[in-house]
C-alpha cells in the first residue's frame, strides 16, 4: 500500500521511501549530513477528532497506526501570566499532567508526544528487533511508558544521573528494558553507547532528531496551537537542549503556511538554553554554524550544574542542514541563555499565576520569554506561543501512581567504550 508520506533529503532534494523494516534516518548520497523531512500527501490538514490524542493530526504524522491511549498537548490563552507580563495575546502550550486543563500526558513532558509518534511508526513487535533509545531523562521515561503500553520491544539507555527520573504509571513488560551507564557518563555518552548497541544484530536505532516521527510528534504542539488560535503565532518560545522540538515547530509552521488557512506568517523562533551549558546560544551569538569547541571536562562541569539537565546535549543538530542554525536563520530568530536562578523564579511565577508546577526546562523557556519582553524582542500586542514542554509531576506524585523503574542492564564507561559488534553480549542485572 502506498504510504501517505515520503521523505525528502533537505540537502540534495532526493525523494526517499521510508524503510519497511525500521526507520530511514538519512540520505545515502555523498554530501554533508542533512536531516530528512516528511512530505505529506495532503497539503491541507484535516483534523480527525475521532482519533485518539495526537492522532487527530494523523495526516501529518509518519505513523503506520494509531495508538489508543494517546494524549496530546493543550493550548489555552493565558490571563494571569499575560497580565503580569503586560501581554495581550499570550498562548500557553502545555504538555504534561494537568487534568483540570485536559492535559493527560502522564510522563509529564512533551517527550511523550515523540514517543507516541515514534512507536506508531515502528515496526510491530513481531518484527523481532529491539528499538534503542538514548535519553537524558524525559525521553527515557516517555519511551518506557509508551513501550510498556504498546509492547514494542525497546532498550532505553540513560546516564546514571537520570535514574531518579525513570518511572512510569503502568507495569513494564519484559521486552521493555532500561540500561544505565554508570561512572560519570552524560547524555552524549549514553547516545554513543546507544548507537553502538543499535549497530548490533537484533537492534535498531531510534535516531534522535533524525527521526521524522520524533520531530513531527513534537510538532503537534504547533498544530494544537494553530487549532486553538486560528492562525500561526508570530513568536514561538521553547527551551532547547538538542533543538529537535524547535526544528519540529519550524517545519510544522511551514506546512501550515502551505495549507494557507492559518495565515502566511513566518513564525519567529526564540530558543532558550540554561546558562552553565548553553553551546547553541554561544554559537548563534557569534554568528557561527559551528558549535564552539569545549573540552569534555568543561562541558560536563557545566552540565552537572544545570537546573534543567535535559538541556544537556553536547552534540545537538545545530549546524546540520535543516537543523537549528537553518531554522533560526530562516525565521530571523533569537537565542537566549538564562541562569538557574532566573529559571527557578520563572517557575514560581508560573505556578502562582497559572496554577501548575512546570518542568525545569519549561521554567527556562518562561525565563527566556520574560527576557525577550523586557528587551523588546517581542511586542506585547503580538501573538506569542510559549511552549511549556513539561509539568504536573506534583499532582501525579500526590495521586501515588508513579512506579520506579529499576535498571535491567548496567554499563560502566569502560564497557560502553569497548562495546562493539562482536564483543560483550548484553548481560542482564539479576
Ligand atoms: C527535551 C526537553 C526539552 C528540550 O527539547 P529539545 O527538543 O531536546 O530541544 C525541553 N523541555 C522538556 C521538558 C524536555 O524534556
Ligand atoms: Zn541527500
Amino acid at each position: 500500500m502506498e504510504r501517505h508520506y515520503r521523505l525528502l533529503c533537505i540537502a540534495c532534494g532526493r525523494d526517499i521511501e521510508d524503510s519497511e523494516s525500521g526507520f530511514s534516518l538519512e540520505c545515502r548520497e555523498n554530501h554533508p549530513p542533512s536531516l530528512l523531512r516528511a512530505v505529506y500527501r495532503r497539503k491541507t490538514l484535516t483534523v480527525r477528532p475521532e482519533l485518539p490524542g495526537i492522532f487527530r493530526y494523523a495526516d501529518w504524522l509518519p505513523a503506520r497506526r494509531t495508538l489508543e491511549s494517546a494524549g496530546s498537548p493543550v493550548v489555552y490563552q493565558s490571563s494571569g501570566l499575560a497580565d503580569a507580563l503586560g501581554m495581550d495575546r499570550l498562548y500557553i502550550a502545555f504538555s504534561g499532567y494537568w487534568p483540570r486543563r485536559g492535559a493527560l500526558l502522564e510522563t509529564c513532558s512533551f517527550k511523550e508526544l515523540e514517543a507516541l509518534s515514534v512507536c506508531a511508526r515502528a515496526p510491530l513487535p513481531s518484527h523481532g528487533r529491539t528499538l534503542v533509545v538514548s535519553s537524558a531523562g524525559n525521553t527515557g521515561r516517555a519511551f518506557l511508558q509508551i513501550g510498556s503500553i504498546t509492547g514494542i520491544p525497546m532498550l532505553v539507555v540513560i546516564p546514571e544521573s537520570a535514574l531518579s527520573d525513570m518511572w512510569t504509571t503502568v507495569a513494564k513488560p519484559p521486552g521493555v528494558n532500561l540500561g544505565v551507564l554508570v561512572g560519570g557518563g552524560d547524555y552524549l555518552d549514553a547516545i554513543e553507547l546507544g548507537n553502538r548497541i543499535a549497530a548490533r544484530d537484533g537492534f535498531y536505532s531510534e535516531g534522535g532528531a533524525k527521526n521524522v516521527a520524533r520531530r513531527d510528534g513534537l510538532g503537534t504542539v504547533l498544530l494544537a496551537a494553530a487549532e486553538a488560535i486560528g492562525e500561526i503565532p508570530a513568536h514561538y518560545f521553547q527551551a532547547v537542549g538538542s533543538g529537535t522540538g524547535g526544528i519540529a515547530a519550524w517545519e510544522m509552521s511551514m506546512r501550515l503556511r502551505e495549507d494557507g488557512r492559518y495565515g502566511d506568517r513566518a513564525m519567529k523562533l526564540h530558543f532558550v538554553q540554561n546558562d552553565p551549558f548553553a553551546i547553541m546560544a554561544e554559537a548563534w551569538h557569534s554568528g557561527s554554524r559551528q558549535l564552539p569547541f569545549m573540552s569534555e571536562e568543561k562541558a560536563k562541569a557545566g552540565i552537572s550544574r544545570l537546573h534543567s539537565k535535559v538541556l544537556s546535549n553536547r552534540k545537538p543538530p545545530y549546524g546540520i542542514t535543516g537543523g537549528v542554525f537553518d531554522a533560526l536563520t530562516d525565521t530571523g530568530g533569537h537565542m537566549y541563555s538564562v541562569s538557574n536562578a532566573e529559571a527557578r523564579d520563572a517557575g514560581l511565577l508560573f505556578e502562582s499565576l497559572e496554577g501548575c508546577d512546570p518542568d525545569p526546562a519549561a521554567q527556562v523557556a518562561l525565563a527566556g520569554l520574560i527576557h525577550a519582553v523586557k528587551t523588546g524582542k517581542v511586542d506585547t500586542g503580538e501573538t506569542v506561543l510559549l511552549n511549556m514542554t513539561g509539568g504536573g509531576k506534583r499532582l501525579l506524585e500526590k495521586e501515588g501512581r508513579m512506579r520506579k523503574v529499576t535498571p535491567d542492564f548496567i554499563f560502566t564507561m569502560q564497557e560502553a567504550r569497548d562495546f562493539t559488534k562482536t564483543e560483550m553480549p548484553l548481560t542482564k542485572v539479576s
